[in-house]
């Protein structure tokens, strides 16, 4: 959203990754870099196959909870690589590391390269995009911030199931707005995907579908070139939200935008503030309270563009104050590749984060979606983007694959 284009522009949201690294740690050595080592037990590597053997695995045998094993000559986790480490799926589906001698020898998939948490796209329009080409480009699992409640609890629904060609999807819902704001002005939102709201009662009422929609965000729309929600209307929502469990992810496009959702209490924004330089203390006081969704690379696509230019500085001075930011590309907005964006994770890097941080602003440490970079993960500063590209998504629950 290169401010007033027809796509997907204000994007919503989606939730914040942290500069910092987040998942849990457990044994195992500190590695350095990928591919060395096997882990104890390892034998020969089954290496890339997971395709349909592994999904049929997965729908076989009792159909009962299990804990799964799997291990690779190096883990990417919690903010760091290590080797001699496996991980170990809960039957609740959550992978731990652990070190690697727990790992049996019988029943344990193995890989090649790096096993890390699934990658995440933050910001997404699924109505937009053909998600099963995100998948095959290496994101496990995405947040949608702003379509119809129906199509999004189904397509989540079918996203869960064993074998699927789809990311999970994590969804907001529709687009919450002012009478006639932003985006029901736009040819590229349909009917449904966004909701008026008309008053602090009305708020309770959307939040509430939302909820009931399957939603396990909320996304507002405050877009100056148009009908703005009243402040006290946008805390009340705001309010209404987090009452429910509910994250709040707001579109903040144009001046006094950004101040207009922090002061309502939002969590996250789901650009990063481009159409205006914003002075050092309303970073600051974002930093303090907020996570920022990337979504540097909608300006320009790779051209040079000015809003990119501000973009970065203010995430820059964001990350600089402590501020945590999550990798979201706004998928569906513009010419942007399905899958892992190498030019939304040189921007990152641009802004000033070391390639550990964007990991952790990638991932979530409580994910049922893998990733894994066959190759090897390269956490060299100018060879990282391309590594992480090459990534791909697995079923962490999938039984080993005895093809
Ligand atoms: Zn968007």
């Amino acid at each position: 959203m290169t401010s007033g284009s027809g796509v997907p522009g204000g994007p919503p949201g989606g939730a914040a990754a942290s500069s910092g690294g987040a998942a849990a740690s457990s044994g195992g050595t500190a590695g350095s870099s990928g591919g060395s080592a096997g882990v104890a037990g390892a034998a020969a590597c089954c290496g890339a196959s997971d395709g349909g053997c592994a999904a049929a695995a997965l729908r076989s045998g009792s159909g009962a909870p299990r804990v799964r094993w799997l291990i690779a000559d190096s883990v990417w986790w919690g903010g760091r690589l290590r080797s001699r480490v496996a991980l170990r799926v809960g039957e609740n589906g959550i992978a731990k590391p652990v070190p690697g001698e727990l790992a049996p020898v019988a029943g344990t998939r193995r890989f090649r390269g790096t096993l890390l948490p699934g990658l995440v796209d933050a910001h997404v329009h699924a109505a937009l995009v053909d998600l099963t080409a995100v998948r095959a480009g290496g994101i496990g699992s995405v947040w949608d911030l702003g379509g119809v409640p129906k199509d999004l609890e189904d397509l989540a629904e079918r996203a869960r199931q064993p074998g699927t060609d789809l990311p999970l999807v994590r969804y907001a819902g529709p687009f919450l707005i002012a009478p006639g704001g932003y985006p029901s002005d736009r040819s590229w939102a349909p009917a449904g995907s966004w909701r008026e709201i008309r008053s602090a009662a009305d708020a309770h009422e959307a939040v509430a579908e939302a909820r009931s929609a399957g939603a396990s965000l909320i996304k507002v729309t405050a877009h100056a070139g148009g009908p703005l929600l009243p402040q006290d209307t946008l805390t009340s929502l705001v309010g209404a939200a987090h009452a429910s469990g509910l994250e709040v992810v707001v579109h903040a496009e144009g001046t006094g935008t950004v101040a207009a959702a922090l002061d309502a209490g939002a969590g996250i924004l789901a650009h990063t503030p481009w159409t205006e330089r914003l002075d050092d203390d309303l970073v600051r006081a974002c930093a303090e309270r907020m996570r920022w969704i990337s979504t540097l690379d909608i300006h320009g696509w790779g051209t040079p563009d000015p809003a990119r230019e501000i973009a970065v500085d203010n995430l820059r001075r964001f990350l600089g104050y402590g501020g945590s930011v999550r990798y979201g590309t706004d998928l569906g907005n513009g010419p942007l590749p399905a899958g892992v964006n190498v030019r939304e994770i040189r921007a990152l890097q641009e802004a000033g984060l070391e390639p550990h941080a964007v990991l952790s602003a990638m991932t979530e440490s409580d994910s049922s979606v893998l990733s894994v970079v066959d190759g090897g993960l390269d956490l060299d500063a100018d060879r990282f983007a391309d590594s992480l590209a090459t990534a791909r998504a697995i079923d962490g629950t999938a039984l080993p694959n005895h093809c």
